[in-house]
C-alpha cells in the first residue's frame, strides 16, 4: 500500500488526507523523503554542469519540497492534536532531521557551487527575488560555518554541540525548581483570594497531593496569587521563591551554565568573524546592529520609568494607609496595582464577557479583512484532524486565494498558548500553489448548545493570530524560503500586533460585540471601560520587559562577562532599575536567552515590533478612516504580499515612507504624558 503522506492528494483544495494518514505512517514518510532530499543535494552538488542559478538556488528551494510536505503536516497535528506515539515521532525525528541539516551546511562542494553563483552575480541578470535569495542561502550556509577549515571548524562544531547541551540543562534545571517548590495554605491563608485563584490552588494541590490548596511558581497561579493575596508575608515567601527560580544552589543552578554559555557564544561570534554575539545574531533582523537595539530600549526606558516611579508613589501610599511602614517591595506592587485597578476602572470580567461571543469574534476578523483587502470567507466542509477544526475558503473577486483553517477550543492533546502555521506555504517554483493556513488557540470549550465566549485578552490572541495568518494567505513570492512569515524575527509580529488595533476600532466592536443573549450591543460606557483598561500599569509592565532587554543585549554586544549575576547588577544599577520592580526574568531563569539560541540578543524583538505596528497603525488615522482602502492597499503591496523577499526595512519604507519612531509606541501604551 503506498504511503498517504506521499501519494497525490485529491482531497478539496488538496488539504492533507487526514482520516487516511495513520501515525505508523509518519516514520517511513520521513525516511523516505530525507533520502529523497538526500539524493537531491547529492544531485546538485556532483552536477557534471557548472554552477547556475536555476540548478544551484532553485534546485535547492526544490530539494526539500517532499520533507517540507509531510513535516508541515506531521507538526501541525502534532503541537495541537498530540498523543504518546506522536511525542516519540518527535524525538526522533529532532535528532534525524539536524543530522540532515548539518550535512547540507557542511558539504563542501555544495558551497563552492554557491559561492560560485554568488561571485557572478552581477552577469546574471537576477530579479530583485532571486538576487535576495542568492544572498540569504549564501549567507545561511556562511553562519553556520561553512567557510571554516580544519581546525576552526572542528571548533565551531563543538561549540555548537556544547551550547545545545547547556540549553537543554538550563531548561531542565528550571523546570525542576518550579516543579519541587510549593506552599501550602492554611485555611487563614485564603484572605483576599477570589474564588478561582482558590480553585486553581486547590487543583495544584491535588496534583502535588499535599491534602489542600497550594501556591506554586506556576505562572498561572503565583501572578493571581500576588495579585489578591492580603498575607503581605506569605507574598513574600511565594515572591522570593519565583525568583530564586536557577538560583538555588545544587544542582539545578542554572548561574554557571549561563556564564559558559556566554563564553562559548563569544567563542562562535569570533571563529566566524564578528566583532561580537549580538553583531553575529543581529545582522539577520531588522535592527541589523546592538546600537540601534540599545538606542530604542533606552528611548522607551526613560518614560516608562518615569511612569513606574509616579506609579510606585502612589502603590505606596496605599501600602502605608495599609499600617505598613517602609518602602513599596517588589512582592507589594501586583496587590496594590489590582487594588487600584478596580478603583480606576472596575472592569468586572464577568459583566464583559457574554458581549465577545467566539462566532462573532471571528466573523469580526473576517470582516475587516473583507473591508481592508476584499477577502470573503465561506465555510466549506473538507479533512481535518480533529473534530473542532473548521475549514474556509478564502477567496478574492471569485478567486481561491488559501484555505483557512481554525482550531480554537482548548483540550488536553493541545501544547498551551496560540500559534499560527502552514500546512502548506504560498509559492510559485515548481508550480503556483496557494497557502493552506492554520489559526490554533486554547479558548474554553462550552458546554453543548452554549456559544463560546472569550475574554477581552482572548478576543486579542484572536486578531492576533489572524494576523499571522493573512501574511501567509496574502504572500505572493515565487521562492518558498521567503514565503509568508519567513521574515526576520523582529519584523514578523509586526502583522499580527498590527492586526489587534481593528480588534480596537470602536465601529468593530459595536457591531461584533453583541451579547450572546440578548443580542444587544455592548453598552458604549462598558466598551470605553474595557478599552482604557488595556492600558493599565504600562509603566511597569514596560520597565520589567526593557530592563531583561538590556540585561540581554548587555550579555552579549561586548566580551562575555566572567560573573553574569554581577553583569547583571551592574546594568541594572546603571539603568536606574526602580525599587520595587525586578526584571521580568531575571539571569538564572531567563529561559528565552539560555534556554537556546532563539531569542539570545533578541528578547527586545517584541518591542521592536510594537513600535512598529503603534506607528503603521497611525498610517491609517493620518488618513482618518481605520480602514482606508488606498493605505490598505499601499500595506498588503509592501508587508503582507512581500514575505521575506525583501530587507524588512525597505519594506516597512515602501509602506510609511520612512523608518518608525517610538511616539505612537509611547502614546499606545499611556507613556507619552509620564517623559
Ligand atoms: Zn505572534
Amino acid at each position: 500500500m503506498t504511503n498517504p503522506l506521499l501519494s497525490d492528494w485529491t482531497t478539496p483544495f488538496e488539504l492533507p488526507p487526514f482520516a487516511e494518514i495513520s501515525d505508523d505512517d509518519y516514520a517511513p514518510a520521513v525516511d523516505a523523503a530525507l533520502e529523497q532530499a538526500r539524493a537531491n543535494i547529492a544531485g546538485i552538488a556532483e552536477n557534471a554542469e557548472g554552477p547556475t542559478f536555476a540548478n544551484t538556488i532553485e534546485a535547492l528551494e526544490l530539494a526539500d519540497e517532499t520533507l517540507n510536505r509531510v513535516l508541515s503536516v506531521f507538526y501541525g497535528v502534532a503541537s495541537a492534536d498530540s498523543n504518546e506515539k506522536r511525542e516519540a515521532l518527535q524525538r526522533d525525528f529532532a535528532p534525524k532531521l539536524s543530522a540532515y541539516s548539518s550535512e547540507v551546511s557542511e558539504n563542501k562542494a555544495l558551497f563552492a557551487r554557491i559561492e560560485a553563483v554568488w561571485e557572478d552575480r552581477d552577469n546574471l541578470d537576477l530579479t530583485d527575488e532571486q538576487q535576495r535569495v542568492l544572498m540569504l542561502t549564501r549567507r545561511g550556509f556562511v553562519r553556520s560555518g561553512a567557510q571554516l577549515e580544519g581546525a576552526d571548524a572542528e571548533a565551531l562544531r563543538d561549540v555548537k554541540s556544547r551550547l545545545s547541551v547547556l540549553g537543554t540543562e538550563f531548561t531542565q534545571n528550571l523546570l525542576a525548581d518550579e516543579r519541587e517548590w510549593f506552599m501550602k495554605l492554611e485555611a487563614d491563608d485564603l484572605q483576599g483570594l477570589p474564588d478561582f485563584v482558590i480553585a486553581t490552588a486547590k487543583a495544584a494541590g491535588e496534583e502535588k497531593e499535599a491534602g489542600g490548596p497550594v501556591v506554586t511558581l506556576s505562572r498561572s497561579l503565583i501572578v493571581p496569587f500576588l495579585q489578591f493575596s492580603e498575607r503581605r508575608d506569605l507574598r513574600k515567601t511565594a515572591y522570593e521563591a519565583w525568583v530564586a527560580r536557577g538560583a538555588n544552589g545544587g544542582k539545578t543552578d542554572n548561574r554557571a551554565i549561563a556564564a559558559d554559555t556566554l563564553k562559548l557564544r563569544e567563542k562562535r561570534a569570533d571563529l566566524l568573524g564578528y566583532d561580537s554575539f549580538a553583531d553575529f545574531k543581529l545582522e539577520t533582523e531588522m535592527a541589523k546592529t546592538p546600537g540601534a537595539v540599545r538606542d530604542l530600549l533606552m528611548k522607551v526606558w526613560e518614560p516608562a520609568k518615569a511612569a513606574a516611579q509616579a506609579d510606585a508613589k502612589m502603590l505606596e501610599r496605599m501600602l502605608h494607609q495599609d499600617g505598613w511602614d517602609g518602602p513599596l517591595e517588589p512582592w507589594d506592587w501586583r496587590f496594590y496595582s489590582e487594588k487600584r485597578r478596580k478603583e480606576l476602572h472596575d472592569l468586572d470580567e464577568a459583566e464583559l464577557k457574554p458581549y465577545l461571543q467566539l462566532d462573532r469574534m471571528i466573523e469580526a476578523a473576517f470582516a475587516c479583512a473583507n473591508r481592508l483587502f476584499g477577502l470573503e470567507f465561506k465555510e466549506v466542509e473538507g479533512p481535518v484532524y480533529h473534530p473542532d477544526v473548521r475549514l474556509w475558503d478564502v477567496t478574492r473577486k471569485g478567486e481561491h486565494v488559501a484555505v483557512f483553517m481554525g482550531d480554537y477550543f482548548a483540550r488536553g492533546s493541545k501544547r498551551s498558548g496560540a500559534w499560527c502555521t502552514t500546512m502548506r506555504d504560498q509559492k510559485r517554483l515548481g508550480g503556483d500553489e496557494r497557502p493552506i493556513v492554520l489559526n490554533v488557540c486554547n479558548f474554553a470549550k462550552p458546554e453543548a448548545g452554549k456559544p463560546a465566549l472569550l475574554s477581552y485578552d482572548d478576543a486579542r490572541t484572536l486578531f492576533h493570530e489572524f494576523g499571522h495568518a493573512l501574511h501567509q494567505m496574502l504572500s505572493d513570492v515565487t521562492y518558498e524560503s521567503t514565503s509568508g512569515t519567513s521574515v526576520a524575527r523582529d519584523f514578523v509580529e509586526l502583522p499580527s500586533q498590527l492586526y489587534e488595533h481593528w480588534l480596537e476600532v470602536p465601529e468593530v466592536l459595536a457591531e461584533f460585540a453583541t451579547h450572546a443573549e440578548t443580542g444587544q450591543p455592548m453598552p458604549e460606557d462598558l466598551l470605553q471601560r474595557m478599552l482604557d483598561a488595556t492600558t493599565y500599569d504600562m509603566g511597569f509592565q514596560t520597565v520589567e520587559y526593557v530592563a531583561s532587554a538590556l540585561v540581554d543585549l548587555g550579555f552579549h554586544d561586548g566580551p562575555a562577562p566572567a560573573d553574569p549575576m554581577q553583569k547583571q547588577a551592574e546594568i541594572l544599577e546603571e539603568i536606574g532599575m526602580p525599587n520595587a520592580i525586578r526584571m521580568r526574568h531575571a539571569t538564572p531563569h531567563f529561559a528565552h536567552v539560555f534556554a537556546g539560541d532563539g531569542y539570545s540578543s533578541g528578547y527586545y524583538s517584541y518591542m521592536w515590533s510594537e513600535v512598529m505596528d503603534a506607528d503603521a497603525f497611525e498610517a491609517f488615522e493620518e488618513a482618518g478612516d481605520p480602514f482606508d482602502p488606498g493605505v490598505a492597499l499601499k500595506l498588503e503591496e509592501t508587508v503582507l504580499s512581500s514575505g521575506g523577499s525583501v530587507d524588512a526595512a525597505e519594506l516597512y519604507i515602501a509602506f510609511r515612507g520612512r523608518l518608525p519612531g517610538v511616539e505612537a509606541l509611547l502614546k499606545g501604551r499611556g507613556l507619552d504624558k509620564a517623559a
